[in-house]
């Protein structure tokens, strides 16, 4: 049997190989007819697999160099951010956000446009100021902002070539506290959403759709702000006692909450460091909707819950600043991300996919690149008005076909 991702629901076709160094990294992908990266395996999907060989960047240098005077680090593709993140806390710089999980590498998070949430926050890879590329035949490209090809190659999907190096912005460290809130009535969430979602630095909503209120909303105050609410926040009220998202889970996973206030660090990510997930048993959708359309989706997903929920352990709606990279779920848009943590029952997923793309699709909704999605009717190519460039910047980075496969062809060809 072959290796596996975390949520074990994808087992890898291709052999998978683990160099040390940059030098051993080159040897195998220009040795390689067919090659692609393999990042710390957070997808849930075929995006990283179909290829002759999968590459892994995990025992790569875990290189972190902090520039004070540009306000960046540049670190090794394969690094997790949570490494990242503890050391710039040390340091005294953070990033702006993290996802909800910090184990994932860096390179192939913002390979997908991973996010985590914040009307003013960017995804991940907005923060991307520099890449270094490895190219199938071996040589290596540096791409910074004022290159015109930049915007193109930060949510590259694994196409170009293999990250070797990201250079991400910086700013001082700061605290945040976090401050869940129970039972958050439907009608708060569609009447008031923008004010919702702006009443902190980052708001998350937990809901299973079929219920009468959402469950959570999950609050993260960067110190200085005003407070968004103190005992009750748009009716729903203030929690006493820590809790996990997902209510037969342990909460001592989850970052602190409480108000307690931390370092960026240890509170912008829902679950902490420290603990090693075990592989998850569960499977990932999401579908990001432009904002003007986000009330519309969240009623239509509520108008299936019956369908969608003895599948799913909890949803999650987030919000993602726009941004100007031709590939990123957020291009061109301020975004509503509706994420489904479902149980891994693949078949039961896949059954009823259609009926929420039916639902999400028609509103624009760009399915995330590293989680399950089906898009039967093929119109995930045409939500991304710079395809076009992308499709030639693959060719001029990768004229071989080195690092194409399935998911790529049916995106490209
Ligand atoms: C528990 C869990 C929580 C998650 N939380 C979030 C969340 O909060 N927000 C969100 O948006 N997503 C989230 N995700 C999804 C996850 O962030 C993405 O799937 C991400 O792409 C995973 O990164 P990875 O390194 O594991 O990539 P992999 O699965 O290893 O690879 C993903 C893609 O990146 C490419 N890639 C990897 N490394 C490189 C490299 N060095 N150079 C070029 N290409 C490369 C691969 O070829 C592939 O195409 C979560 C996933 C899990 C399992």
């Amino acid at each position: 049997m072959g290796e596996r991702n975390w949520a074990g629901n994808f087992e890898y076709g291709a052999p998978i190989a683990r160099p040390s160094s940059i030098g051993e990294l080159r040897d195998i992908v220009v040795g390689a007819e067919s090659v692609r990266a393999l990042g710390s395996r957070h997808t849930f999907n075929d995006l990283a697999d179909d290829a002759g060989l999968l590459v892994s960047t995990a025992g790569l240098p875990a290189e972190i160099r902090v520039d004070e005077d540009a306000r960046t680090a540049t670190v090794g593709g394969g690094v997790r951010y949570g490494d990242v993140a503890r050391v710039l806390q040390e340091s005294g710089w953070a990033l702006h956000n993290l996802a909800s999980l910090p184990h994932i590498s860096v390179a192939g998070a913002i390979a997908t446009a991973t996010h985590g949430s914040g009307d003013r926050n960017g995804n991940l890879a907005k923060a991307v100021s520099g890449l270094r590329i490895l190219k199938a035949d071996g040589e290596t490209v540096e791409l910074t902002r004022t290159d015109p090809e930049f915007a193109g190659a930060v949510v590259s999907l694994g196409a170009l070539g293999v990250v070797t190096e990201v250079t991400l912005d910086i700013e001082p460290s700061f605290e945040v506290r976090q401050r869940l809130f129970e039972k958050l009535p439907w009608d708060a969430v569609t009447g008031h959403l923008d004010d919702i979602t702006s009443a902190a630095y980052s708001v998350s909503l937990f809901t299973t759709w079929d219920e009468d209120s959402v469950s959570l909303a999950w609050l993260k105050e960067r110190a200085g702000s005003e407070a968004a609410a103190q005992d009750e926040f748009f009716g729903a009220r203030a929690l006493i006692e820590p809790r996990h998202m997902i209510p037969t889970m342990d909460v001592r996973n989850t970052t602190e909450q409480l108000g307690v206030y931390g370092p960026w660090s240890e509170r912008l990510a829902h679950f902490r460091f420290e603990f090693t997930p075990s592989n998850g048993e569960e499977i990932q959708s999401e579908y990001l909707v432009p904002r003007t359309r986000a009330v519309e989706a969240i009623e239509a997903v509520r108008g299936i819950a019956p369908l969608i929920a003895p599948l799913l352990q909890v949803s999650e709606i987030r919000t993602v600043a726009s941004d100007d990279l031709w590939l990123s779920s957020a291009y061109g848009t301020d975004v509503v991300a509706l994420h489904f943590t479902w149980f891994r029952d693949q078949a039961g997923v896949e059954a009823i996919l259609p009926a929420l793309e039916d639902a999400l699709l028609p509103l624009g909704a760009r399915p995330h690149w590293g989680k399950v999605f089906l898009d039967r009717a093929g119109v995930v190519p045409g939500l991304y008005p710079k395809l076009a460039d992308f499709r030639e910047l693959v060719e001029e980075f990768d004229p071989t076909a080195t690092f194409r496969n399935a998911f790529l062809g049916r995106l490209l060809d």
